[in-house]
């Protein structure tokens, strides 16, 4: 019988529990009794079933989440707002948007967002010179 790891969708306990593939069994944490749901992992289970498993269609739903999100921050980063927002982060205003980005690294915080108004800025400040 493969092994699963199942996951508390409160504390994170991660367990493991031995079922056939057919089964889909609830198991509750021992710790604070909330569902736990199953870890799906491609090593751990060591098969591939043909015609999509749930563990290549997760993988593949993942991926395909993480384009839509990249190419969301590509068009924010086209036709956003642009120069019309003060630098900030997370609503706390700065000086200039490097700043921000300085602060936000510091915080331990996505600086991704930050950069195209930092290279704008970078621009506008060599032709000020
Ligand atoms: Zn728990």
């Amino acid at each position: 019988m493969p092994a699963y790891d199942y996951q508390c969708k409160k504390c994170g306990k991660v367990e493991e529990f031995l079922h056939s593939i057919k089964d889909a069994p609830v198991y509750k944490c021992p710790d604070c009794k909330k569902v736990m749901v199953r870890l799906i992992t491609l090593n751990r289970t060591g098969f591939i079933m043909k015609g999509g498993t749930p563990a290549i269609n997760y993988r593949e739903k993942q991926l395909r989440l993480k384009k839509r999100e990249k190419l969301a921050k590509k068009e924010k980063t086209r036709y956003g707002t642009g120069s019309s927002i003060q630098p900030n982060v997370a609503g706390m205003e700065t000086d200039s948007w490097s700043d921000a980005q300085k602060v936000a690294k510091e915080a331990g915080m996505d600086t991704d967002s930050y950069t195209p108004y930092v290279e704008k800025e970078k621009k506008k400040k060599i032709k000020v010179v």
